[in-house]
């Protein structure tokens, strides 16, 4: 069966690289990221053919609304939409404003497409980070956001059980992203990172995809409230 698939975030990095692997499998996949020049590269780019791209700011509830309202059938949601601003988090506008779309965002469309998905008994897989269970000094409010991703996942695992939707996270380690960029340039900060992990690289989006398309997929049938770390063993050090 062809499913349809919202990938949030899916134009960049780890979601652009989930949204290619449900393309791949031969799914429908929608995926959205923010107006801009990231968009405006992935419609050029051949990486996304056969993929649907569209506009989605996630903190804007009008225009999550919207798209929800437009998608019709929806069997898979991943909240993959997320930022963060290190140190800049310590400002309480900045510091809101991560709040805004790492945690809430995933709120939005998560109650946006519940309709959907219950009709369908599908699934959401949000993005957690090894950071729902570690604190990150340079990182406050990307760092609470993720800890509430963490939370929210199994809220709404536990609340939505009944209506048929399985709702779990993944929790990427160190994974090479425009995210992480200036880490892996950062030659010194790198190596601490290889030093730290069992299998001693840096992950892969497509790593991550594995991960969340087993999630998404009826292998994964009793299976709902995980937060699955994809970290070459970081978590387990
Ligand atoms: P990325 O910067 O490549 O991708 C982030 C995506 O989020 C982009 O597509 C961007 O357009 C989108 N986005 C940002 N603000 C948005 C908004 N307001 N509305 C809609 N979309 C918005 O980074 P990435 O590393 O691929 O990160 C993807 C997710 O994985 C994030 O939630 C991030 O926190 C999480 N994560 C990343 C790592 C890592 O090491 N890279 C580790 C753990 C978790």
């Amino acid at each position: 069966m062809t499913r349809k698939v919202l990938v949030s975030g899916g134009t960049s990095g780890i979601g652009a690289g989930i949204a290619q692997a449900f393309r791949d499998h031969g799914d429908s996949v929608i995926a959205v990221g923010l107006a801009g020049p990231e968009l405006d590269t992935a419609a050029k780019d051949g990486a996304f053919r056969g993929i649907t791209l569209k506009a989605l700011d996630v903190s804007d509830q009008q225009a999550v609304d919207d798209l929800a309202g437009s998608l019709g059938d929806l069997d898979v949601l991943v909240n993959c939409a997320g930022m963060i601003r290190r140190m800049a988090e310590y400002e309480m506008a900045t510091f809101l404003k991560v709040l805004d779309v790492n945690l809430s965002g995933t709120m939005r469309l998560c109650m946006a497409c519940k309709p959907q998905l219950a009709a369908r008994r599908g699934a959401i897989v949000n993005m957690a980070s090894m950071l729902s269970f570690f604190g990150g000094p340079a990182v406050p409010a990307y760092s609470a956001s993720k800890g509430g991703v963490m939370q929210l996942t199994k809220s709404l695992a536990v609340a939505w059980a009944k209506e048929g939707i399985r709702v779990n996270a993944v929790a990427p380690g160190w994974i090479a992203t425009p995210l992480t960029q200036a880490l892996q340039d950062d030659a010194a900060r790198s190596q601490v990172i290889l030093d730290r992990t069992p299998m001693a690289r840096w992950g892969t989006p497509a790593d991550v995809a594995k991960a969340v398309l087993f999630l998404a997929s009826d292998k994964a049938d009793f299976i709902t409230g995980a937060i699955l770390p994809v970290d070459g063993g970081y978590a387990a050090m």
